[in-house]
């Protein structure tokens, strides 16, 4: 399996596991308290599901009204049916205005569609101006979380990142010092770019305005910089009215770090003079999604990141054993809507302890979903055949409760008599770590029919 393969890798480094683990856990507990401080929370995640549920059942029509109100406001409007459509239009549009230096926000979108590859193949420099993406294209390493992209890097790697490629001090590690230098070296970027790129976080369908979230500015300072501004956005960011923004804005931050709200909330209407917004508006298999209907309700995510944060196995695992672009429960879920075979593994890597689902801000049933897609994959037959003969045998022996007092008796005394090299040899994983349970005295079964005899013979007898 692939995900419990990669996930093993990461686990060799325990400093690493551990600072991973408790990093995400300290953003998981910030949420908490932002989020108690609000009495109204379970109210407005109610409200944000239900616009959500809204705007998905009639997601054609609200992005037909953007589109005709977006243009009215001179925003130019492309359609991509797939990954190569966006990036082809991205670089028709950039190519259109000879831009060769490109700085881009963060965008998930953009990882997904493989964007930056893509311009850089074509000659086209593109820089990733927030921190986390920063860190994690100069490593060349994919981002490993939603909102935290670099969240798999200690500071003392990040200092000697930045020194190998940007040749702050030695050893110097301290995370003010390194920020500085990244913010001086991206400044120069941005005034020698001639094009940016942004996400969406949000298109309002009764303005054909959108909004991009940022807490270093960096989308703003990009877009007003540049005569050029293409923002990438997937079909399920669009909402009917700009009321429904409030809503959204105010659980976003507070679910994903704890902040009240995103330092920069950036709202766009129209070009200023001189310059040129472009929106590519991107399916990439959504509609598709759309049709699934035990999974529609994952297009309801606003990519918090609040799933990853709680989620046990992904915080011992990491982002990059997901081997898809969005990891977590989350990821879990849509990257198996998109290539089912190659991402069979990830509805395993749950624990299935639901802790995603509270806190999801748009309430989808996330462990609900992932059990959904663990029935789809043994069905469709992706699951490792000594899996399946595992779980074929399983089945039997469940089935039948002779077979099962059988196992069960034969299990124990296996555990009593085997050496325990054999017990807990290569074949078992799971002992690797733990001891095997303690052979009870008896069984549950041989106890029932003591405790039934003894109630019969004190007259209780049913
Ligand atoms: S599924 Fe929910 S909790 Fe997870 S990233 Fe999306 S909105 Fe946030």
């Amino acid at each position: 399996m692939l995900h419990a393969k990669n996930a093993g890798e990461f686990l060799k480094n325990e400093k690493a596991v551990d600072s991973h683990d408790k990093a995400l856990w300290f953003v998981r507990a910030k949420r908490d308290k932002a989020v108690n401080k609000l009495p109204e929370w379970e109210s407005l995640r109610e409200t944000a599901s239900g616009i959500k549920a809204h705007t998905l059942s009639r997601l054609d029509e609200y992005l037909e009204e953007f589109e005709r109100k977006a243009t009215e406001n001179g925003i130019k409007v492309h359609w991509a049916e797939t990954a190569e459509d966006h990036n082809h239009l991205v670089r028709q549009i950039l190519e259109t205005h000879n831009v060769r230096k490109v700085v881009k926000s963060k965008s998930m979108l953009t990882e997904e569609c493989g964007l930056n590859p893509f311009l850089e193949a074509s000659g086209i420099d593109v820089v990733d101006t927030d921190l986390g993406e920063r860190i994690v294209q100069l490593a060349h390493e994919p981002p490993s979380h939603i909102v935290l992209p670099a969240i798999h890097k200690t500071k003392e790697q990040v200092g000697e990142l930045f020194w190998e490629k940007m040749g702050t001090e030695a050893g110097n590690n301290d995370p003010s010092y390194l920020t500085g230098e990244a913010r001086k070296d991206l400044r120069r970027k941005f005034l020698e770019a001639d094009g940016a790129i942004t996400g969406v976080n949000f298109a309002i369908a009764e303005t054909g305005e959108f909004v991009v979230c940022t807490n270093e500015g960096n989308a703003d300072m990009g877009a007003h910089l540049a005569k050029v501004h293409v923002a990438c956005m997937g079909i399920e960011k669009i909402l009917p009215k700009r009321e429904h923004l409030g809503v959204f804005l105010r659980m976003l931050a507070r679910n994903a770090t704890g902040q009240a709200v995103t330092t920069y909330s950036s709202h766009f209407s129209k070009p200023r003079k001189g310059a040129e917004i472009h929106i590519v508006i991107v399916d990439n298999g959504r509609s598709k999604q759309l049709g699934r209907e035990d999974f529609r309700a994952s297009l309801k995510c606003i990519r918090c990141g609040a799933c990853l944060n709680t989620c046990p196995v992904y915080r011992r695992s990491g982002g990059h054993s997901y081997g898809s672009v969005i990891p977590g429960p989350i990821g879990a879920i849509l990257s198996p809507g998109i290539d089912l075979k190659k991402h069979a593994s990830l509805p395993y890597a749950s624990t299935l302890c639901g802790s995603c689902s509270d806190v999801c801000p748009v309430k989808i049933d996330i462990h609900t979903q992932l059990y959904k897609w663990r029935q789809i994959v043994a069905k469709e037959k992706y699951l490792p055949a000594s899996k399946r003969m595992m779980m074929g045998g399983m089945s039997k022996i469940m089935a039948s409760p002779k077979a099962f007092e059988m196992a069960g008796k034969a299990g124990a005394w296996a555990l009593k008599v085997v050496p325990r090299g054999i017990v807990y040899g290569p074949w078992n994983p799971w002992g690797k770590e733990r001891e095997m349970p303690e052979v009870p005295k008896q069984t549950f079964g041989e106890w029932y029919k003591e405790y039934e005899q003894q109630e019969s013979e004190n007259g209780n007898a049913k």
